[in-house]
């Protein structure tokens, strides 16, 4: 058990995006999408040329990441030092504790003005499909590989338990972005506990009463328990934000500065029947 962990946190994460992103771009392409658009390359090709800053800006976090975990585990710091359970459940209960750890940082991000003017990039694509996993600020890196850095510390999570998380992580992260309508029934079925991609795009509309919803990347139980679970219709969803929705502010210079600009939030009111 103790090696296959190893392994599976030993796995180059950049293959499994490569992998995950080729798939659902081609099942886009494939299964049709009510949110068509043109210039979907071009599209793309934009998204993911954030990923060359956010690729640095990741291996640079990584390296203190490791050190911090490494410590934290070498000293006994966190949770599950205090408590005698199997592996296996230790990596089940560990990868649901970095969930609930995201959960609150990504909160964070939506409530802190400073840590809202990083992840806002990510808010901001209009044109959602496979590619909006890469659109988000190199320097987002600091909430949320804090986020999992703190989860390690408080629950006692070793480097391979956290190394499985960040694997576990990357389907549901790209999936979530995909252009492509499941049928209902999934949201039925597997929406009971995980995040789906229909779940998680509620989080994509416009109207900040959804924007400010739906914050797990996996379980969608932590946000169940802490209020924040929403659900609004696919086909009354608009995406982005108000105040990113223009040509100019779409553009990959402006969003690498926009942390740096004051831009006012655009609020709107609780939509009628929701
Ligand atoms: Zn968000
Ligand atoms: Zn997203």
């Amino acid at each position: 058990m103790e090696s296959i962990i190893k392994y599976i946190g030993s796995i180059d994460a950049n293959y499994i995006i490569i992998i995950l992103i080729a798939l659902f771009y081609s099942l886009e392409h494939l299964l049709g999408s009510p949110f068509k658009f043109d210039r979907r390359l071009n599209h793309f090709v934009h998204n993911v040329l954030f990923q060359l800053p956010f690729f640095f800006a990741n291996l640079a976090f990584a390296v203190v990441q490791v050190g911090i975990v490494k410590w934290s585990s070498a000293n006994g710091i966190g949770l599950f030092h205090l408590i005698e359970i199997p592996l296996w459940l230790k990596v089940i209960v560990g990868v649901m504790c970095l969930d609930l750890s995201s959960y609150w940082f990504h909160r964070l991000a939506h409530r802190s003005p400073l840590f809202w003017r990083l992840h806002r990039v990510h808010h901001s694509d209009t044109r959602m499909d496979t590619s909006t996993f890469f659109r988000g600020h190199p320097l987002e890196v600091l909430v949320f590989g804090t986020a999992s850095t703190v989860g390690c510390i408080i629950f006692g999570i070793d480097l391979p338990i956290l190394g499985v998380y960040l694997i576990v992580q990357l389907p549901f992260l790209v999936a979530q972005h995909a252009n492509v309508q499941l049928p209902a029934w999934t949201d039925k079925v597997f929406g009971k506990v995980f995040i789906t991609p229909n779940i998680h795009k509620v989080h994509h509309d416009q109207n900040q009463y959804y924007t400010d919803s739906n914050f797990a990347d996996i379980f969608v139980f932590w946000d169940k328990i802490f209020g924040t679970y929403k659900y609004s219709p696919v086909e009354a969803r608009h995406y982005g934000l108000k105040e990113f929705d223009s040509a100019k502010k779409q553009t990959f210079w402006y969003l690498m500065i926009s942390p740096f600009i004051t831009i006012e939030r655009n609020i709107e009111e609780k939509p009628p029947g929701a």
